[in-house]
Order: structure tokens, then sequence, then C-alpha cells
């Protein structure tokens, strides 16, 4: 039995997640997973009844589960409040309290969406990318600060920190095209020289896996001009939070990008983008992200590469039979609503 805790949270929030559920549970019914969901109140909506964004039940709800499945948090009306009672904070907390450190990203190109991105026809095909952010060290952590006269941030990591995150490359490397792309800054910081040096260790383990170390500046233009040469890359926190933004710009819209946060007991799954209050309640959203973060959730919580295949191939179905939600759909596409299009793509389970 596989225990989730599902908070579906503000804004598109709801939708997208009841969408996902219509999916998993033809998964669970298909390939004869027994999962038990436990809903929770998380975000603006817990703010709103019970005066903070990541409640003590939700807390214990949380560390009492096998896996996290979160929709989406925030929107206008919790703007003002103090940070440490804003929505996002409790996103920070919850990843916080779960010991996630390392972020999973995967970027996918879909030609179907064409139309979507800046790059001129065919230059994209076959992009398919894993981005692995460390997500608790570096600067975002690291000790802050004001002087009389200006402002400090601190980047500090340890080997071990280094260690886990870049094994975690490696393993998936190993499994897919034995290709691992290290992004640093090694010219300058001593934290990268440092990365680098971990990585050389790591390699040792998994000797079959090419490692290409690259500078963060060149990493970034060459995810624009030649994505192509990319299949696992790790990084750290900071260079990690901007490329993963980048390189989203290769799936054509927000509402493609699942992602999963790993390292903990409980490991937390949910799409990249925001709560969209711009069109929650609506129908429009796309439930794509969020469904491709119950593939991830197979994958690595339930160990179930076939499951996890089979949400991906019913994805690319669904695509290449014509539907689109808004944020996807080009002149000739069959524009369906939210809870269509996961319908449609939990039909195509089999
Ligand atoms: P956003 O990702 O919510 O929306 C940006 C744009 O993308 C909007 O036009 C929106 O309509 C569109 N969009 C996003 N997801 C979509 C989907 N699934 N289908 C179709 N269109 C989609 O970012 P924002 O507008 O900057 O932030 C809105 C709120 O979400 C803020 O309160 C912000 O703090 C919060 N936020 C939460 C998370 C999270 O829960 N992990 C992440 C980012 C932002």
């Amino acid at each position: 039995m596989i225990k989730v805790a599902v908070l579906p949270g503000d804004g598109i929030g709801p939708e997208i997640v009841d969408g996902a559920m219509v999916v998993i549970n033809k998964v669970a019914e298909v390939f004869g997973i027994d999962f038990s969901f436990h809903y929770g109140q998380f975000g603006g909506v817990a703010y709103d009844a019970s005066g903070s964004p990541f409640p003590e039940e939700t807390r214990k709800l949380v560390l009492d589960s096998d896996a996290v499945f979160l929709g989406s948090v925030g929107g206008p009306q919790w703007d003002n409040l103090d940070r440490t009672l804003r929505p996002e904070s409790g996103l920070l907390a919850l990843r916080k309290s779960l010991g996630l450190y390392c972020n999973l990203r995967p970027v996918k190109y879909y030609n179907l969406l064409e139309s979507k991105v800046i790059w001129k026809p065919g230059y994209l095909d076959g992009v398919d990318i894993v981005i692995f952010r460390e997500l608790t060290g570096g600067a975002y952590f690291g000790e802050k600060g004001r002087t009389d006269d200006g402002a400090y941030d601190t980047i500090s990591y340890t080997r071990e920190e280094i260690y886990r995150l870049v094994e975690r490359g490696f393993e998936l490397a190993q499994k897919r095209k034995k290709v691992l792309h290290s992004i640093d800054k090694a010219n300058v910081l001593e934290t990268s020289r440092l990365w680098r040096e971990v990585v050389a260790e790591v390699n040792q383990k998994y000797p079959d896996v090419k490692v290409e170390h690259l500078y963060v500046d060149n990493a970034a233009l060459q995810l624009v001009i030649n994505p192509k040469q990319f299949d696992v890359i790790v990084t750290e926190n900071m260079f990690g939070d901007i490329l993963s933004d980048q390189a989203a710009s290769i799936a054509g819209s927000l509402g493609m990008l699942p992602s999963a946060s790993l390292g903990g007991k409980v490991n937390l799954y949910e799409p990249s983008h925001g709560s969209a209050p711009d069109i929650a309640g609506e129908d429009k959203a796309n439930p794509i992200a969020t469904i491709l973060s119950i593939a991830l959730m197979l994958r690595f919580t339930c160990s179930n590469e076939h499951a996890a295949q089979a949400v991906e191939k019913a994805v690319d179905k669904v695509l290449a039979a014509g539907y689109a939600t808004g944020d996807i759909a080009g002149p000739e596409s069959k524009i369906v609503g939210t809870k269509e299009m996961a319908e449609l793509i939990a039909n195509s389970i089999n």
C-alpha cells in the first residue's frame, strides 16, 4: 500500500489535481498498484482555514506518507500577508521538513508544440533533458546579512551535499545515454572546484558515464544554440534555479513541466508552474505537467517504470491525436479543457 498525501492547494491546483487523480486511478487499476490517498490543506486555503499555510495537521500527514502530491499554491489575495504566512513560505517549509535535496526536472520537446517555441522548426527535434538541481545548499541557504554599507550571501557546500546529488545524476545517466553534463563556475568559485572534484570521484563509481564540465555562463548559451547535446545535467542550487527556467522554454508551455523533489524518506511531486490565478476555476488549465509528475511518482516512489512509461506514452498519444489545452494549442488543434484532457490521457493508458 502506497500512502499518498494529496495537497491540491490554490488557484488551478484543485482542477489539475482532480485531473491527475483520474489518471492515477486508471494506472492503479491497469497495473494493480494499491494506493491510499489522504487529502490535506496547504497554501492559501490552509491559511484561510487555520491561519497557517502549512498547518500542523498537514505536517503530520506528509511525514506519515510515502509520497506527497501537490497542485500549486499562492494567489493575489495572500500577497500582502507577512512573508512567513504566505502560501509560498509553506512550500519552502514543506520541502525543508521533508529534507528534499534533489530537484529533478525533465524538459522534453514535443514536435507538436512547434508553434509554441522560439526555435526554428526542426531545431529541437529529440531534445529530452533531465536537470538535477541541488535544493538545500548553496547561496540560498548560506549565511547572509548586511554590513554598514553593503550586504553578503555565502555559498557553501560540503562534499557530502555534492556527492549525494551528483550520484543521482550518474545513476540516471547510466540508464540513459551515459552522458552527464556537470555545470559549475570552477574558474572563479571554490565551491565549484570542490564540485568538480566530487564529480570526478563519483565518476570512478560509474566509469561508463562520460562527463562534460561546462561553466554556467557557457551552459546558458549552449542550452539555446545546441540543446540537443544535453541529456542529464547536474548543478548546484542557484545555477539550477536559473537554468531549469531557461530550459523550460524548450517545452513550449509551463503547463508541460513536471517536477520531483527527492532525497527524503517522503518525496514530493508537483508541476513546475504556479497557481495561475488568471485562469483558475475555468477548466482551462493544462493538467499535463501534473500528470507527468504522477509518472515521476510511479518511477521514483513506486519503482514501477512500466507504469511511469505508460503515463508518458498516453500523454504523447493524446497530443499526437491533436488534442490540446489552450496554452499549447496550434491552428489545427482540437481544444479541450482540463477535465477532458485528463480523461483522454487516462483512457489511453493500457
Ligand atoms: P504561474 O505559473 O501561476 O502562471 C504564469 C502564466 O502561465 C500564467 O499566464 C498562467 O495562466 C500560465 N500557466 C501556468 N500554469 C499553467 C497551466 N497548467 N496551464 C495553462 N497555463 C498555465 O506563475 P505566476 O503567475 O507568476 O504566479 C501565480 C501564483 O503562483 C503566485 O502566487 C506565485 O507565488 C505562485 N507560484 C506557486 C508555485 C508553486 O506552487 N510551486 C510556483 C510558482 C509560482
